[in-house]
This record gives C-alpha cells, structure tokens and sequence, in this order.
C-alpha cells in the first residue's frame, strides 16, 4: 500500500507538517468530485481528505511505501479523492519550505504559490456530503506569448554588434561559469544603455545551447512588449511570458507548456520564480534594485533571495542586473566568494551620459513663479519640441506628486482614518469638473480646501503634481507657444489598465515627429527611444516622503534611472531635476553620477545604524482598530522577545508606526536587527511559541523589510 503525505490546505503555521494518509483505490461516499477527470495520486496534486469530522484540502508532498512510516497502517485514514493535476513536485517542496521558515509563513500559503492563480480546486459542505470542484480550463495550442509581442518592433541589426569592451569580459566571466558548471552570481551594474539586456540574450543563448532552461524575471510594470519582442526575436516560439494581467485560463496554458517542456525561456514578473520549469541553468532579474521584487502580503518573500535559492539548488548562474544595483548585492560581491560584480561603464552608442541640471522650485516660488514647469523647463521643452524631437516627462509617485501641499507653510491635508497624506483628484464628467481629496488606503473623501487650514495662503489646491495636473500645465504651455499639434500621451495606472493599454501607449509616442511622454517613473521602465532628447522630472522630493532608511537611496536610483532614458539615440541627452531640496546629498550626486561617493556616504550611515546590507532587519507589526490591544498585544511581543534575547540581537522598543494608522487599525511595531548569519526568522518562531492568539489584533512578520513605515 501507498502512503501520501499531506499538508492541508489550512492557513496557519499549525499544520505546517505533513499528515500520513493510505491510498486506495476507490472514493469516499461522503465526497463528491464534480468533474470528469481522474487524477492519480502524485506529488503536487490537491487532494480531499478526512479532518476530524471534516473534510480538508490537502497537498501531496510526498508519496512512500506503508514500510516507511513508524504508525501501524490500519490507523491511517485514506484520502477521499485527487483533484488536481500535480502543480509541483518534491524540489519545489523544498523551495516552499524554505520561504515558509524563512519568511514565517503557512506551508499551505508557500505551497499555493506553485499553483496557477485561478486553478486551485474548491471544497464545499452541501447537507451532509462535501463538494469538490476544479477549474474548467482546458488546454489548448494557443501561443498566448503572441499577444505581448509588439508588432511595431524591429530588433536593430545585432548580428552585426561589436561588443562593447565591458559586455566582452562581462560575457567571457559568465561563458566560463557556465563552462564549468559552477553556481556563481554576477551583479551586472552597467549603466542605463550599456547593452545589459544584450549581455542576457548572450548568456541565455549560452544557456538554451547546452540544453538547460532559463528564467528572465523583470518588474511587473516593465513586462512590455517592447522587452518581450526582444526575446522573442531571438528565441522565437520557445518564450513563455507569465503576466499577472493573464486570465486564468491563459495562466493555466502557459504552466503547462512550460510542464510539458515545450518552453525553454521564461520571462515574468516575481511569481514566475514558482513556474514548472526544469533544468534550470540561469535566472536573471532584470532591475534587480526594484522593491517591487518583495512581496508587501503574505508570503512576503524577497525575490532576490528566492532566486538565489532556486540558482544554488540548481546549481544555476544567477545574474543582478542594474544600472543602480541595490547596496545588498553589491555588498555580497565584496564578501561572498561566487558573487562577482561585472561593470558596463559606458553607453553603447558610445555617448556620454547626459547631463543633468537642477532647478529649486523654492527659488522659482519666491522669485513669482507659480507654474509646475520651471522657466528652465518650460524653455528646454519648448526648444526641443520645435527642432522635432521628443520628450519624456516624469514625476515622483512616491514623492508628492498629487498630494496638496501649502506652498507657503509645508502643510499637507492627511486622512483621518489612516494617518497618510490625501491625494487630490479631479474628475470630468460632461462640462462639469468636480474635484475631491481621496485616501489611496481607506477610499476615505473631503472636500478641497480653498486655502491652507494652517495659515491662510492660497497657493494650497493648485499644487497638485499628478499627472492630470501635469498634462493640463503642459497643453496649456503648447497651446500658448503654437506647439498644440504636438502629441501628448499620458500613460499612468488609468491608461495602461488593460493588456496593449501600455503598448497603445507607446506606439502613439514612437510615430515619427515631435511628442512628449508624460507619467510616472515606474510606467517607464525600460523604455528605449533613440529620439528622446529632453527627460524633465517634474519634482523629486526627499522632504515629503515619508521617513525611511532607504529613502535616500531610492531618490538616488530615481534619478539617475529616469536620466537613462535620455540621449539613447545620436542626438545628445539633456535631463532636467526640479526639487524643493537641491542641497540633499542623493540630489546633488546624482547629478553628477557620483555613484561611489553616495554609496560610502549611505553605506557609513548604514553600519553606524545597523541597518541592511550590513545587518538583517524584521519588523513585526500589531495592528488593531482598538489602539489599546494593538499596544499592548506589541509589548506582549516585545516581552516575549525579550526572554529569548542574546547578546547578537537588537531589539527595539515597541512605538507605534509612522503610518499610525491605516484603515482605521491603529498599528505598532517592534523593529529586530541582527547579524546576517544569525537566523532571525528561528528566533522569532522560537520566541513567539508562548504568544496567546487573539482575534483582535493582527500581527504582520516582514523579515528583511523594505521599509519601516
Ligand atoms: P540596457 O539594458 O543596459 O539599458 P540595452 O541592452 O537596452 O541597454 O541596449 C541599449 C541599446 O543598444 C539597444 O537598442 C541594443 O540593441 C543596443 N546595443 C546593445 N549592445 C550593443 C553593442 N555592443 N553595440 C551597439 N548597440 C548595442
Ligand atoms: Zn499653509
Ligand atoms: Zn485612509
């Protein structure tokens, strides 16, 4: 007789080991399967079995013979019915325990990160039998890759590509890893137009050449066709790309070609870290400074270090590529023995970077200006645009942008539920325009203020940089210059809300001829357009943001990303900063791409404080709508934590959170900092064993945050 091991389909850390039932043939009369498919019992499957008086969902881990469990057989309960396919097998076991000890969460929570969204089966109890259904979706010959390719898109002449010095001995570092099977790690940090995504189509072929496979994983928001055509030029019908804008049953297609073998490269967003695909020989994460990369909800898993497992365990080359790589990786190359850091210090075209100015907008305001364009900005837009050329203008998201601002005293109108600033939004219907302040957390509205509650100035509501706000400002100014002919396309969260919204996008903005590009830095990732002369950042701001160790780095990245996207082409680069805080140190090294000295500043300030990449943080947040539970139940933690202490582990007082409050949860927090070869993630399970559950108050574990908000 066979024995399955089974981790149900519960989530909590309870059942995070696996239970023994037999297997028999035949079904349980109180079980009902509502499809026609007959699935074995394998590892990976979904199965129901008996709980109590219950029935569960349960995933198949492991199958062995009755001689290899220590019970008596005939106490063990048998599995009622499979009801799926297998969704993994026993080495995505193993990658699922390790995120769920490491990140603290649920097996049945790591486990269903290998299943399809949309494909997972369902249970239900009708009268006294239990129901259980499956997706519907059927496997068909489609090419879903076809859809996310651009049609508009030819690859430049690369046959004909003389490497450039740095992509040389970048690709000879990586040849000779793969040559001789080793698990290496290489940060490729090459700056914006250096040729990096060529050094991966080189290492892939490599890669695809010697019969493995190979994962490509870029920011969600990068996922565009442009990207996707570029792979695809090269390696044709072999790309299977997982999107999180795919349906279900396109989702479910593309697993099962990838299972089948069909697929040889992957190319998606996080999750396709947890794809079928096997024989791995090389990971790559494109952008890998991205915070996108970790999860922000359970399992709050890091990309970077997942990859990192899945390309040891493989023994596969990882690559990091960034033209601001994070100080985490670029830490481990100087202290880990396979990490290596390869360096693309010059553009292809073989052009300087482009310069970059610096406007301060308090400098404007104070000398008359009120406009959201800086004289200086308005001049150079104005310039470029008439000569025929293109213009790319971005605003900081994270920054203020459509948050209101008192020009005059620095007031913000903040949410009363949340304790985060209100963002100010402007809706057309008809002739009418209506505006309103919104919480992005809680959808709590009020009203626009006419002039600042605190001191009376006027010069409150009009300063609301969203990109609404931007693209108005911005005809208004071709319209006065006769430049009203001249494009303008807007691509943010609402544009690009559909599959080939983002592409529409950009293929309006590539037609020869004048244009401007208007929206956030994130939606412009990886754009490459060679007519770019012109790249304004319409406010970068490191006051407003919220107070974070990483803040200042990411206003570095921020700017020094955005300026890539200038000067691709023959003609020169300009980009133009506009900011309330040209003094701060990320500000002004940025501008003059001194990338070492900002580091050795921001790395000093790090060590001092015993933060990343020198030390491993957790956060471990309460959060309650009743204040006095969320605090106590953190000091009840703190305590616990406490007890346990030893001398390598620091652990901060519980406060409450700089976001105090968010829909309306009062949250407080206790912030851990430990060396990198302590294990955090033990320490705390251990501590927290004794830790009354409560249904009042929710407790968050971020291990390795990426922020402490
Ligand atoms: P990155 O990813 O570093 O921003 P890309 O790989 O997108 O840079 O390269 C920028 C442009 O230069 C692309 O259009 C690419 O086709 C082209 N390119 C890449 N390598 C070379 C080379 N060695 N010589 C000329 N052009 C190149
Ligand atoms: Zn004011
Ligand atoms: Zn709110």
């Amino acid at each position: 007789m066979q024995v399955a091991k089974v981790i149900l389909d519960i989530q909590s850390n309870q059942f995070s080991n696996p239970l023994e039932f037999a297997i028999l043939p035949g079904k349980s009369s109180q079980v009902e399967f509502e499809s026609s498919k007959n699935y074995e019992a394998e590892v990976g499957c979904v199965c129901v079995v008996p709980f109590g008086k219950q029935f569960k969902l349960g995933f198949i881990v492991d199958i062995v013979s009755e001689t290899e469990i220590s019970r008596p057989t005939n106490s063990l309960k048998s599995i009622a019915c499979v009801v799926s396919e297998s969704f993994f097998d026993k080495d995505s076991y193993e990658f699922a325990k390790f995120i769920a000890n490491k990140y603290l969460c649920a097996m049945a929570t790591a486990l269903r990160l290998f299943v399809p969204s949309g494909s997972m089966p369902r249970l239900k109890h009708v009268g006294n039998k239990w129901i259980a259904t499956s997706h519907k979706f059927r496997i068909t010959d489609k090419n879903y890759t076809e859809k996310y390719i651009s049609k508009n898109f030819a690859e430049k002449d690369w046959e004909k590509f003389q490497l450039t010095k740095g992509q040389q001995v970048s690709l000879d570092a990586i040849a000779s890893s793969i040559d001789s099977n080793l698990n290496n790690a290489f940060v490729l940090d090459g700056v914006t137009g250096s040729g990096k995504t060529e050094v991966y189509l080189r290492a892939i072929a490599k890669v695809l050449d010697i019969d493995k496979t190979a994962i490509v994983l870029v920011p969600e928001i990068s996922l565009t066709p442009q990207i996707v055509s570029r792979f695809s030029a090269r390696f044709g019908s072999k790309i299977a790309v997982l999107h999180s804008k795919m349906t279900p049953a396109e989702r479910f297609n593309q697993f099962h070609r990838i299972k089948n073998g069909e697929i040889k490269l992957v190319i998606g967003a996080r999750s396709a870290l947890f794809c079928p695909l096997k024989n791995i020989g090389l990971i790559v994460i494109d952008e890998e400074h991205e915070n996108s990369y970790k999860q922000d909800n359970n399992p709050r898993y890091h990309t970077r270090t997942c990859a990192e497992w899945l390309s040891t365990t493989n023994n596969a080359l990882l690559i990091l590529g960034s033209a601001t790589p994070s100080m985490e990786s670029l830490y481990k190359c100087e202290t880990e023995k396979n990490w290596r850091l390869l360096e693309l210090p010059e553009r292809t075209n073989g052009k300087p970077l482009p310069q970059i100015e610096v406007v301060d907008m308090g400098m404007e305001f104070k000398s008359g200006s009120k406009n959201l364009f800086s004289y200086h900005l308005r001049k150079n837009i104005l310039k470029e645009l008439s000569e025929g050329n293109k213009v790319l203008l971005f605003h900081n998201r994270r920054g203020f942008s459509n948050y209101m601002f008192c020009r005059n005293c620095g007031y913000t109108p903040t949410c009363s539920n949340c304790s985060t600033t209100m963002t100010y939004h402007r809706s057309h219907s008809g002739a009418s325009t209506s505006q309103e302040l919104k919480c992005h957390h809680c959808g709590l509205k009020e009203q626009v203020p006419v002039k600042c509650p605190e001191c009376g100035s006027p010069y409150i509501a009009r300063y609301g940089a969203g990109t609404q706000n931007v693209e108005d400002s911005l005809k208004a100014l071709l319209f006065e210059n006769d430049l009203k002919q001249v494009s303008v396309i807007r691509m943010d969260a609402d544009t690009t809300k559909n599959v080939g919204g983002h592409q529409k996008c950009l293929d309006e903005f590539s037609k020869s001829g004048p244009a401007v590009l208007l929206g956030t830095q994130m939606i412009a990732k990886g754009l490459d357009f060679d007519e770019v002369t012109l790249v304004g950042i319409v406010l970068v701001d490191t006051n407003l943001s919220l107070p974070d160790f990483r803040s200042s780095e990411r206003t570095f990245n921020m700017i020094l990303q955005v300026a890539g996207r200038a000067g691709r082409g023959e003609k020169p680069g300009k980009v133009i900063v506009q900011t309330y805080t040209p003094d701060s140190e990320a500000v002004e090294l940025a501008t003059i791409y001194d990338k070492k000295t900002f580091l050795s500043i921001e790395s000093q300030k790090r060590g001092l404080l015993h933060f990343p990449p020198y030390y491993q943080l957790a956060n471990i947040i309460s959060s309650s709508p009743d204040e006095d539970a969320a605090m106590q139940y953190s000091n009840e933690i703190q305590q616990l934590l406490e007890n346990n202490i030893n001398e390598r582990i620091n652990i901060m007082p519980s406060t409450s959170c700089v976001i105090e409050k968010l829909r309306n949860q009062y949250r407080y927090h206790i912030v851990l900092k430990a060396p990198l070869n302590f294990n955090l993630s033990k320490f705390i399970e251990e501590s927290l064993k004794p830790l009354k559950k409560t249904t009042k108050v929710k407790v968050t574990i971020d291990i390795d945050p990426i922020n402490l908000l």
